[in-house]
Formats: C-alpha cells, sequence, structure tokens
C-alpha cells in the first residue's frame, strides 16, 4: 500500500546523508527503486541489543522506501572472515579467536552466530532482506577486486596487501579526518605509509595455518574486512547504488574504507553510493554497549525476563534513530506498556476487513504520518499519528482498519495481529503455569461476587507468593502480570 493513496501529492523523503552531514531528498539512481546495503553482523559472538538497533534502522527505512513506493532490494552481509579485534587492522581475526577459544571449527561458530543473528531479526519483525550475502562465498571477486586495484593503490609488506590511503583523493571526508568535527581514532601500525593504510588481503604468517584461509598472488591468507562490503556491494546492487547503512562507528574507519577502494575500482571520486546512513548507539548508563562488559544484554535476555521483543522495537522507534538511546530496564517497562496500550487502541478494528480509504480524515493521517517518515524518519511523531488515527471514532471501521495497517506496516509492531497473551510479563522462570493463575482469579471472582473478602484476599496473597500481581481493574484487560 503506497502513500500515493492520499489526495494530496506525497511529500519527498529527506534523508541525512553523512556525506554531507545534511539533509537531503532522496532520488533513486535507477527509477522507481531503492537499493540499500547494509552492513551485516560479525558472526563470532551473539548480536547485542545495540547491534539490533542497526538492523531495526534499517528494516525501518527499507519500510519506509516500500511505503513510499520504491521497489526495494535490500543487501545485508554475514562477516564470516577477516574482521579483527580491532577496526583499523590490529589484533587477531574475531572469528579465528572465538574458534581457538571455544576449541571448535570456525565454520560451526559461524554457523551458529549466524542462526543467533536471524533468530532476533525474525523476533525484531525486521524483514528478509532480497539477499543476506556471506562474505565467504565472495573470495574469488574479492581477489579480483584486489588485483584490479593492488598496482595503482596498493603496495605489499611481510604481513599482506596494504592500501595506500594517500592515492585516491580526500581520503576520510566521511570521517571528517583532520577536521576538528572529525573524530580520527586511527592508530598508527609499523610498516604502513600511513597511518589510516589498511590491509586488503592479509597473509597467513609463516609457519602458522588458519582455518580460513585462501590462495592470492600475495599469499596464502584471508581478504581484509573492509575489502568483503565494497565487493558484496557492487556484485549485488552495483555501483552506484542509494544507500549504504551501519552503526555511527563504521562511519570513521570502515567506512571511509570502503569508499576509498570503491574510489580506486572505479577509477573516480564517487563513493559507490549516494548516501551514507548511520544510526546512534544503543548505551548503558556505564558507557557503551559491550558483547563482554556485564550483564550481556541479549534479545533473548529480555525475552527470558518475560519482555516481548517488540518492546524493544518500540523502544528504539519511539528515539530518533540519529540520537543515542539509553537502554534501562525501566525504559523497555514503559515501552511494553505503550506496545499494550497501542495494541488495545487498535483491538477494535482487529478483526473487521480492511476497506479503501476515502474519509477526508483519514487521508489526513495517512498524510501526517507520511510528512513524519519523509522526514529523515521520524518515527516518534509517526508513533503518535497512529495513536491519533486509532483513537479516532465514528469512523468507518474497514477504513480505519486499512489505515492503522498502512501504518504498521512501516512501523512493523504487528499491533493489528500481535498474540495479546504474550504481551504478558511472564519470565522463564516463573514456576506457576497460565492455567493454574486463570483458575485461581476465577475462584477469586466468585468470591468477590459473594462478598466473601476473606477467601478472595487468602486467593490474592496465594497469587501474589507465586510472583504473580493482580492488577484489579487494569483497563487494558491485563488482570496479572508475573513478576520479573
Ligand atoms: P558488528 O557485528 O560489531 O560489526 O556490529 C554490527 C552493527 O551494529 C554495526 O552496524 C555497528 O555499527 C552496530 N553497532 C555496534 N554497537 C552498537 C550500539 N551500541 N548501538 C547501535 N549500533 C551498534
Ligand atoms: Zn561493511
Amino acid at each position: 500500500m503506497g502513500a500515493d493513496m492520499t489526495d494530496s501529492p506525497s511529500p519527498p523523503l529527506k534523508l541525512f546523508n553523512s556525506l554531507t552531514r545534511s539533509l537531503e531528498e532522496f532520488v533513486p539512481v535507477h527509477p522507481g527503486e531503492a537499493r540499500v546495503y547494509s552492513c551485516g553482523p560479525t558472526v563470532y559472538n551473539y548480536p547485542h541489543i545495540g547491534n539490533m538497533r542497526a538492523y531495526v534502522f534499517a528494516d525501518t527505512l527499507g519500510r519506509t522506501l516500500s511505503f513510499k513506493g520504491y521497489k526495494l532490494t535490500h543487501v545485508i552481509n554475514i562477516t564470516d572472515v577477516g574482521h579483527l579485534t580491532d577496526d583499523a587492522d590490529a589484533g587477531e581475526d574475531k572469528l579465528e579467536k572465538a574458534a581457538a577459544e571455544k576449541a571448535q571449527s570456525i565454520w560451526d561458530i559461524a554457523r551458529h552466530y549466524t542462526e543467533a543473528y536471524w533468530a532476533d531479526v525474525k523476533a525484531l519483525n525486521i524483514r528478509q532482506p532480497a539477499h543476506w550475502s556471506i562474505a565467504t562465498d565472495y573470495v574469488p571477486q574479492m581477489i579480483d577486486f584486489a588485483k584490479a586495484i593492488a598496482e595503482k593503490h596498493c603496495y605489499e609488506l611481510e604481513s599482506g596487501l596494504y592500501f595506500d590511503t594517500a592515492t585516491v583523493a580526500d581520503y576520510g571526508r566521511l570521517a571528517r579526518h583532520g577536521t576538528d568535527e572529525g573524530e580520527s581514532r586511527i592508530d598508527p601500525v609499523d610498516g604502513k605509509r600511513h597511518p589510516a593504510d589498511f590491509a586488503i588481503w592479509r597473509k597467513t604468517p609463516a609457519g602458522e595455518t588458519r582455518q580460513m584461509e585462501w590462495d592470492s598472488p600475495w599469499g596464502r591468507g584471508a581478504p581484509g574486512w573492509h575489502l568483503e562490503c565494497s565487493v558484496m556491494s557492487e556484485a549485488l546492487l552495483g555501483f552506484p547504488f542509494d544507500i549504504h547503512t551501519g552503526g555511527i562507528d563504521h562511519r570513521e574507519i570502515h567506512h571511509p574504507n570502503e569508499i576509498a577502494q570503491n574510489q580506486a575500482h572505479s577509477c573516480s571520486d564517487a563513493s559507490g553510493a549516494r548516501f551514507w546512513m548511520h544510526n546512534n548507539f544503543l548505551v548503558e548508563r556505564s558507557g557503551k554497549m559491550s558483547k563482554s562488559s556485564g550483564e550481556f544484554l541479549r534479545v533473548q535476555l529480555l525475552i527470558d525476563k518475560g519482555y516481548h521483543p517488540l518492546a524493544y522495537r518500540l523502544m528504539c522507534l519511539q528515539a530518533h534513530y540519529r540520537s543515542e538511546l539509553e537502554f534501562s530496564w525501566d525504559g523497555l517497562g514503559a515501552a511494553l506498556t505503550r506496545l499494550r496500550r497501542l495494541v488495545m487502541a487498535a483491538a477494535a478494528v482487529r478483526d473487521v476487513e480492511a476497506a479503501e480509504i476515502s474519509d477526508r480524515r483519514l487521508t489526513d493521517l495517512l498524510a501526517k504520518f507520511d510528512a513524519a517518515m519523509s522526514d529523515d524518519l521520524n518515527t516518534a511523531v509517526a508513533l503518535t499519528v497512529f495513536e491519533e488515527a486509532a483513537a479516532m471514532k465514528k469512523i468507518d471501521a474497514g477504513q480505519k482498519r486499512g489505515t492503522l495497517a498502512a501504518m504498521d506496516a512501516v512501523l512493523g509492531l504487528d499491533l493489528l495481529t500481535i498474540d495479546r497473551a504474550a504481551l504478558r510479563v511472564r519470565p522463564k522462570t516463573a514456576v506457576i503455569a497460565e492455567d493454574e493463575i486463570e483458575a485461581t482469579l476465577v475462584r477469586r471472582k466468585e468470591a468477590r461476587a459473594a462478598k466473601d473478602f476473606a477467601t478472595s484476599d487468602a486467593l490474592r496473597d496465594e497469587l501474589i507468593a507465586a510472583g504473580v500481581e493482580v492488577m484489579d481493574g487494569d483497563p487494558f484487560g491485563w488482570d496479572w502480570r508475573l513478576e520479573a
């Protein structure tokens, strides 16, 4: 369903381009199409919920492009080789390290964490991209790409083939290296001509073997992480494509390096994509989120504590993607409460068949929703427009359903289909079964009806002892919840 069903013309889509640090109108490279590449996970560990914010953002962008009527081709890669423990080419290969620590095959590790990531993608209602590109499937193309740029742009060291960042125009312009705004944090590494030079191919050190290695003109070894994204984005989307996304950290090293390679490969100053877009970080009060510090915040942990994963998606949508978002359990609880309110507000038209939308009040609201999303994905405002539409009285139910469904297709919160019982806080560790709770509540209701308050109170205490909070007169109809 496109936004062009309203009477008024759809506003142009404006997106913040990190290249120019300004809002720009989205004009597709190929009319009617939108081609988007998102840097995917390095599958050496479970993704934390901060990582997943990057994909909720990319998915919201994709859903908005679909809503605006573009035929979307989205690619997300899976980095199963080549990403060192430091983005700027220092340290060990993240996957080789994890395999050594866990004494497992690197391929098994990659498969395990890829599947865990896909489970989170599903739980958060992130739509399947057209392609999941797996880095190890593209190694021959990476070697070809490297061969094409080696002579003019690279030099060899003992440890491999390096990209000479001085050979392309304006290296690091995306990161604004060397300006006050830039956050240059690239450490010098021995043997490089310039500190920012980076590995295109990493030779396996003499006497060692890696679990993942391939033959190349520069010796047996593995591709550099930055090379992977240049090769896969060009192979699947062609240069130039429309939008490249990633977390804000990628604006500093990974994406400037991709851009340098793309410039070298296309023998031009073109960056490879028209828009480079970056989501800001999810942070914990203690600072940046990490996979190794404190309680490991995974989607599965939220689920185990009893929170529906879409409460986390809503938490992301309540903030602008370019703002830092602080995670707290209270914040997640508040998002869950709002999710319930949204579901309840839409409940009256849940089972109604959608009808074509002609009522001016609804087309106006759809236009308002469109304007919010077209304003650099202002999801916070879009959510309030959904609430406005859901609260509308004396309006054709079918048209109302159609309007809410069109909005939810962009928000991705399943507001008209979600299983309401799943929105109860129900920790995995809870010992009491739902039918037991329901049966006790029925007995309590009977006792209250008979004005037998002693029994009613005793039953309530029994439930409290089992970790069930009874919420008398809860306006949303959830009359109990389990304590987390
Ligand atoms: P990685 O698996 O480390 O390559 O990261 C996957 C994606 O998550 C990348 O786009 C990162 O930029 C992004 N990312 C990493 N940490 C965070 C965070 N705390 N909040 C939001 N995005 C993040
Ligand atoms: Zn990438």
